[in-house]
């Protein structure tokens, strides 16, 4: 640091050597921290083709989103500080006031509240279509302000299956764009892009970031989408942190093996569940006995470990009592890390406008990457207490 030896110590702390052209080669990406971009010329400042501010994104966030676009299939991948910012970034980008969204009424939920709040604010209209995958009854709802379809499948909680590429096929002859929530296949089970969809949304804080500890978004785009998402995050101006990127990034390092896992633990305990008398149903589309089955079978190469069952009714209190005594599946919101997660789904549901009703109490379940033989032990010891809650019912001659 030659050029600062005649400069006095405050100045020097300021310019003194960064290390920058003497990086160390390792496997991950460095963590590339800055505001500021320096600039070689003045041509430079204005220079449109360049990244000259790093709200956009450093390094860092380049090699995560060059790996995003490459894993969705898509020309372009933006990152967002949460997957429900992915989402609504999508819905402002692609729609304007006096437009109208059709969208899956298995929706997740948050995505349904901001457009029944900020969207119907600024004019834009939602209805919804049961989670049905009849194409010809989504189609005959399109009127001349549908601009988007907004799919979600398998939908949150209750796992239904959509024709995605029926629909995105005819989306497009009737000049309406599409838009997955792609989260719960992690873009490695489905790819939507493929099939004609125009963006494809996940919740990369679920599989791809993976141990339940960051919070990031993904919409994966092609063709005219990526303008406008492009437009949009430049105007709204949403960034990623550095080490949020390198968390993402060393995430899909392990996600293949880790997913792998997840979906064979988690179709062994959804085959068990199936045959428990307490169950009525698993829904699943895995299982052959699933409506969705041949949809998923079609599409999907695997499943994650996600999905929910519906218990024969019974009183709330026994589920509560059930759901305490686990002790392998927490209870908690999200799901996607290393570990098991239960959650009670009712309360969610009862928003919904056009989706059926379940015979009893519905719960999500993740499963983890912990051995299937004890988590199965763990559910077993829960349905137990519900089976000897019924069977004092029933000795004191009371009904659900
Ligand atoms: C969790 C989730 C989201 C939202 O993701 P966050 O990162 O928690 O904001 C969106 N869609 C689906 C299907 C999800 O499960």
């Amino acid at each position: 640091m030659t050029a600062f030896r005649n400069v006095t110590e405050s100045t020097r702390l300021i310019h003194g050597e960064a290390l920058c052209d003497r990086l160390q080669r390792t496997p991950g990406p460095p963590i590339h921290r800055g505001s500021t971009i320096l600039l070689d010329s003045c041509e430079q400042v204005y220079d449109p083709s360049l990244v000259t501010y790093g709200r956009v994104g450093l390094t860092t966030q380049r090699s995560l989103r060059d790996a995003l676009r490459d894993l969705e299939h898509a020309d372009e991948a933006f990152i967002y500080p949460s997957g429900l910012a992915a989402i609504t970034a999508t819905l402002s980008a692609l729609l304007a006031s006096g437009d109208e969204v059709l969208a899956c009424d298995s929706v997740y939920n948050p995505t349904r509240r901001y457009l029944a709040g900020t969207l119907a604010r600024f004019g834009v209209t939602a209805r919804y279509f049961a989670p049905t995958t009849d194409v010809a009854a989504i189609k005959a709802m399109i009127t001349p302000a549908t601009k988007l379809i907004f799919l979600e499948s398998p939908g949150s909680n209750t796992f239904e299956m959509q024709d995605i590429p029926a629909i995105a096929r005819m989306a497009r002859a009737m000049g309406v764009m599409t838009a997955v929530d792609n989260t719960w296949s992690s873009g490695v089970l489905f790819k939507p892009l493929d099939h004609g969809v125009d963006v494809s949304i996940q919740s990369l804080t679920k599989y791809v970031c993976g141990h339940s500890d960051v919070f990031m978004g993904l919409a994966a785009a092609s063709g005219t989408a990526v303008e406008l998402l492009a437009k949009s995050s430049n105007e709204t101006g949403w960034a990623v942190s550095p080490d949020d990127a390198y968390l993402a990034l060393r995430g899909l390092r392990t996600l293949h093996p880790r997913l792998a896992r997840h979906g064979a633990s988690a179709l062994k305990i959804a085959q068990w569940l199936a045959e428990q008398p307490e169950v009525h149903t698993v829904l699943c589309p895995a299982l052959p006995q699933d409506p969705g089955h041949a949809i998923w079978q079609r599409n999907y190469s695997d499943i994650c470990g996600l999905f929910s069952i519906v218990l024969n009714p019974v009183a709330d209190a026994a589920v509560r009592q059930m759901l305490e005594s686990l002790s392998l599946f927490g209870l908690g919101y999200s799901w996607g890390g290393f570990e098991s997660l239960i959650l009670p789904c009712d309360p969610q549901l009862a928003v919904r406008t056009c989706s059926g009703k379940f015979a009893g109490p519905l719960l999500r379940i993740h499963v983890g990457l912990e051995d299937p033989s004890d988590l199965i032990a763990d559910l077993r010891h829960g349905l137990d207490q519900l089976s000897r809650h019924r069977a004092a019912m029933a000795r004191s001659g009371q009904k659900y």
